[in-house]
């Protein structure tokens, strides 16, 4: 009986967990696990673990027909938010393929347009250049916020990735020194101002983007001021973008003067590890 509450709260426990960071995960598990129940008794009665075995494949295999097969286009007819590229198209990709497999990269139509001519003007300039894109929003309901970020929660917003510099070669990279793409902070400079001190001294969350970057290669890489600040300039000149989160000392530093800036205040995430953008 024990046994059997245990496992209960467990399913429990992964069912919100999996709609907490891909929204659609939850309910699939719940499919899986009914249909599971019924036909695959038989198997369950003579081996659990072989049981457990085809479970996890049948998830695993609708929750990627679903991702890739049936909520893009349920995203787009039912909630005006459509899917951003996992390949390269228009010079706009994800830096990591998880964005994509976790259902974080919807956004409204008007914020994919305006992405896709930041992605094209940025190639005219600097033609092997990518932009990267982070987390955006998930498909469906306005207010079901992206866990760590709170306002992503309506299709409007979107958080991209700087540029960096292979290390050794001083060459231009499309590469992140983080595989989140989060967490790696381009730090205040002497005598720069330094808002990132103030605020992690009222909340520990100004951080919370270096408990997700999985793993990083930070040594390898250097800030590439030129292409973010060149990224930063075409953020501005695009008239559906209104508002935009950078730090105070790369704004400063990256000459980033725009009516469009906004501080993000200290109960949100630092912002000198990506630029976040919202229509
Ligand atoms: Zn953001």
């Amino acid at each position: 009986m024990l046994k059997k509450v245990f496992s209960f709260l467990l399913q429990c426990l992964l069912i919100i967990l999996l709609t907490v960071f891909t929204q659609i995960g939850g309910i699939i598990w719940v499919i899986t696990w009914l249909e599971a129940n019924i036909f695959c008794y038989k198997i369950k009665k003579k081996s659990y673990s072989k049981y457990f075995t085809v479970k996890l494949a049948l998830f695993l295999a609708f929750y990627l027909f679903a991702t890739f097969g049936i909520v893009p286009l349920a995203a787009e007819k039912y909630s005006n938010r459509v899917a951003l590229p996992i390949l390269t198209e228009n010079n706009i990709q994800p830096t990591t393929i998880w964005t994509c497999i976790l259902n974080r990269h919807y956004v409204r139509p008007e914020l994919k347009n305006a992405l896709f001519n930041i992605g094209q003007n940025l190639e005219k300039k600097y033609p092997n250049s990518k932009v990267s894109y982070l987390d955006a929003n998930f498909p469906f309901y306005n207010g079901f916020p992206l866990l760590p970020h709170l306002s992503h929660n309506d299709g409007k917003k979107i958080d991209l990735s700087f540029f960096y510099l292979d290390k050794e070669t001083q060459q231009p990279t499309n590469e992140k020194p983080s595989f989140s793409g989060y967490g790696i902070y381009e730090k205040a400079k002497k005598g720069e101002y330094n808002q990132p001190e103030i605020c992690l001294k009222q909340s520990w969350y100004y951080e919370i983007g270096k408990y997700t970057k999985v793993w990083s290669n930070e040594d390898d890489y250097t800030f590439d001021a030129e292409r973010t600040r060149y990224l930063m300039t075409l953020i501005v000149k695009e008239k559906s973008i209104r508002k935009f989160f950078l730090e105070p000392h790369l704004k400063n530093r990256l000459k980033v003067g725009s009516s469009k800036w906004r501080f993000h205040g200290c109960r949100a995430s630092r912002h000198d590890d990506h630029v976040h953008i919202q229509l």
